[in-house]
């Protein structure tokens, strides 16, 4: 069954076309701008568009359907993400990193980046979860549905040829999703997911401020977003270096305030047993 949610999109749609229509009407049927009705009709359409909008663009979007961002639990757990890799020499820094101190992230990698680095991609299937992030990073908040689905079973195929693997969950770039983004990804098998605190590290900030804006908004059951990449450039470009050096403070303070690390799979498992206590 579709999440009922899948249809809520609907009815804020009819409301933004409604309430301006009605005030519209009224307007044109004498009545004056300013009447208590017809700014209430205009008031609810101009926030059902707002809504709307808000919804594409935000990384918690509940309208459209589900997008999963957190784990409602008080289990101090958190799912470390890292997106647009493989991208060299980053991501294989990274690896290193959760090696040593023994924890598996979640990794949304590019179509793109994986045909050009396959055994990097490869190499991070073989000790970590892999999530789809499209073939080519665009935006795909506004795409028709041929497009989103282009996308996707492109960065699957990419996937799968490099690593053996087929993800089952799916992060859209940049983190908007619409209706058809999310309904696409659901009937090619994957659950759409987004991030409960991230670090803006794509403006290269600092490695403390990186350090700080992730501990300071880890919650349990939480999911972070760093970047191991950029988009579909390579290195130098794609420079990941004050991530990379921020990573083995954040692990270490998370293990330090008691905090034990899953894989988002394993993040959206511990919900659904929250849910369904067996
Ligand atoms: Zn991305």
């Amino acid at each position: 069954m579709r999440h009922l949610r899948a249809h809520a999109w609907k009815i804020a749609a009819a409301t933004a076309v409604g309430g301006a229509a009605l005030a519209g009407l009224r307007t044109a049927a004498g009545s004056p701008v300013r009447s208590a009705p017809t700014v209430a009709t205009a008031g609810a359409g101009i926030a059902a568009v707002g809504l709307m909008a808000y919804e594409r663009l935000s990384p918690r979007s509940w309208l459209y359907g589900p997008v999963f961002w957190h784990a409602r639990t008080t289990e101090r757990v958190v799912a470390l993400t890292f997106d647009d890799g493989p991208c060299h020499p980053y991501t294989g820094q990274l690896l290193e990193i959760l090696d040593r101190e023994g924890i598996r992230a979640t990794f949304f990698q590019v179509g793109n980046n994986v045909r050009r680095e396959p055994k990097l991609a490869a190499e991070v299937a073989s000790q970590h979860e892999v999530g789809n992030h499209t073939f080519t990073h665009p935006h795909l908040v506004w795409s028709r549905p041929c497009t989103v689905r282009e996308q996707l079973l492109r960065g699957q195929e990419a996937i799968h040829d490099a690593t053996g693997a087929l993800p089952g969950i799916f992060r859209v770039p940049h983190g908007w999703y619409g209706p058809q983004v999310i309904s696409t990804a659901e009937e090619l098998g994957m659950r759409c997911v987004g991030w409960s605190v991230m670090a803006w590290d794509w403006d290269r900030p600092q490695r403390d401020v990186i350090q700080r804006r992730i501990l300071r908004g880890v919650r349990p059951g939480g999911v972070t977003l760093l970047h191991d990449g950029q988009g579909t450039d390579a290195f130098p470009k794609a420079d990941r270096s004050h991530t990379v050096a921020a990573v083995p403070h954040i692990i270490r303070s998370l293990k330090a305030n008691g905090y034990g690390f899953l894989t988002l799979p394993e993040l959206m498992d511990l919900e659904a047993r929250g849910r369904h206590p067996r």
